[in-house]
């Protein structure tokens, strides 16, 4: 079957250290030994981001930051660094940014001083009227050191004319648009946020006397902390030695949280807005199997993304799983590698097809989704080498046709393969004898909702469906411009 060739990833002049990320955030207030814990906080999140992590504490005194590039094992591992990181109060980051070099300077927690005392903050998501507020800000005379987003939160918050932080933040976060959770720490306060529309996750825990914020409640877990609630869509948090105080400044909006946390994104063992995230995939598949099951002898995930959702698809359809593929553990995720070239290789790197569970089957193969289309073509590849008889491939998420602004990193629109191709386009294409995504009513169905409240979705369902819930407001403003005004600060 002949292939049409995919359009090759275009390296965009923006993407050097493009605003968008995906990201893991950890806090905890009122622990010795608070940045150990992040570390360990941060290693549980390690999938949400693998390219960078940072660490800021604060003993009492003084703050103290360490920012690298790499993986949290690798970077504080030493008994030095995590001597320099003393304190009782830490908060922490792991970072993705997209194709291109992620500098040091971008590498978050970043942290400023003000003229009341010092600032250290961390945030997931994209915040979509960044560059907007960015040109007006240097405009004024504002300095910046990086181009990550979260440093204009900085700026704003210096320039803001109320006297208390909170206030400032507040004042600063009002200015923004976006999909956001962030973490802070002060001299006195750890402080958590939600953007008004709680796309992006934030849970709140204890370990003892000391409290906690995280992205997913898999970081409480690790060091035996308890989940106490999710940070509530538009709330602000702040903990000090009074407690916990929450705030609600903002203009209610209606919830729309990133439903793919469900699918892919969030480590299964994660209870996300009350929710594990390992029996939604379950069920997610289970509900592929209703919608759309062929006769197949055996069910085989793509792991280790595919692997619940195939679980329960196997289980609704009656037909035995098999581990018919096999992931080395010991390479990164393919997407997230940075260049093209590598996104290939990584592919072949990263899977084997196991062909005692695929020699002369008609294998159905469950994926969660299809971005670029890249895995699934490798996979398919391997798994008829292997002497399958037949590959229907299943994948429990609708075919995302949109790129998300919200902190999911996918690629531009032209270079989604279901923003290119119809369904029977790309079967062709990945070579399988059958291809069927899950419609966005199952998606819903499976997660026990109807997928509107009124008018409005439930979820931020974007990347599948085009209703962006927040003014893209940057993307909206001529974006050639912004790149080449973007060049041009990098002169
Ligand atoms: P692709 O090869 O581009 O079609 O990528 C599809 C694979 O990437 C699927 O197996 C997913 O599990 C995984 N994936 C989907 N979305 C993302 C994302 N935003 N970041 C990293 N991996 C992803």
């Amino acid at each position: 079957m002949t292939q049409r060739p995919l359009p090759p990833a275009i390296l965009r002049p923006e993407d050097d250290d493009h605003p968008k990320e995906e990201c893991g955030l950890f806090g905890i207030y009122g622990m010795p030994d608070a940045a150990t814990h992040a570390v360990l906080g941060l290693h549980a999140l390690q999938h949400r981001g693998q390219e960078a992590a940072g660490i800021v504490a604060y003993d009492g005194e003084q703050f103290h930051s360490h920012r690298a590039l790499g993986l949290v094992g690798d970077n504080f591992n030493s008994p030095e660094t995590m001597a320099r990181l003393a304190g009782h109060v830490a908060i922490g980051h792991v970072r993705y940014s997209t194709t291109g070099d992620t500098i040091l300077r971008n590498v978050q927690p970043l942290f400023a001083d003000f003229k009341f005392g010092g600032l250290a903050i961390a945030h997931n998501g994209n915040l979509t009227n960044a560059y907007q507020i960015r040109k007006e800000l240097v405009q004024r005379g504002c300095i910046f050191q990086s181009t990550s987003d979260t440093e204009t939160i900085i700026h704003l918050i210096a320039i803001s004319e109320y006297g208390r932080v909170v206030d400032r933040l507040t004042d600063a976060l009002s200015q923004i648009v976006g999909a956001y959770s962030l973490v802070a720490i002060t001299q006195k306060k750890l402080i958590g946020v939600r953007d008004p529309c709680g796309v992006r996750p934030l849970v709140l825990g204890r370990l003892g006397d000391a409290w906690m914020l995280a992205s997913e409640t898999c970081a409480l877990d690790i060091i035996g902390g308890k989940f106490v609630r999710d940070v509530e869509p538009g709330e602000i948090v702040v903990i000090d030695d009074k407690g916990l105080h929450s705030l609600k400044p903002f203009n209610k909006a209606p919830h729309r949280f990133c439903i793919f946390e469900y699918i892919y994104f969030a480590r299964p063992d994660s209870v996300m807005e009350g929710r594990n995230v390992y029996e939604a995939r379950k069920s997610i598949g289970a509900e592929l199997a209703r919608e759309s099951h062929i006769p197949a002898d055996v069910v085989v995930p793509v792991p280790d993304s595919g692997v619940p959702a195939a679980i329960g698809y196997s289980q609704q359809a009656g037909v035995p799983f098999e581990f018919g593929i096999v992931r080395n553990h010991y390479v990164g995720r393919t997407f997230i590698e940075p260049t093209d070239q590598i996104r290939h290789l990584g592919v072949r790197l990263k899977h084997n097809a196991n062909a005692f569970g695929l020699k002369g089957k008609r294998v159905v193969l469950v994926d969660d989704s299809i971005v670029r289309g890249t895995t699934s073509m490798k996979i398919v590849d391997m798994v008829r080498n292997a002497g399958a008889k037949e590959v229907h491939m299943r994948i429990s998420s609708p075919p995302t046709t949109h790129s998300c602004f919200y902190g999911i990193d996918t690629p531009q629109r032209d270079e989604l393969f279901a923003a290119q191709y119809d369904v029977a386009a790309m079967a062709r294409h990945i070579n399988v004898d059958t291809l069927a995504f899950l419609s966005i009513d199952g998606l819903y169905r499976a997660l026990g909702e109807a997928r509107r409240r009124g008018d409005l979705p439930q979820y931020c369902d974007a990347c599948f469906t085009g209703e962006y819930p927040i003014p893209l407001v940057d993307h909206d403003k001529d974006p050639v411009q912004r790149q080449l005004s973007l060049l041009d600060e990098r002169e």
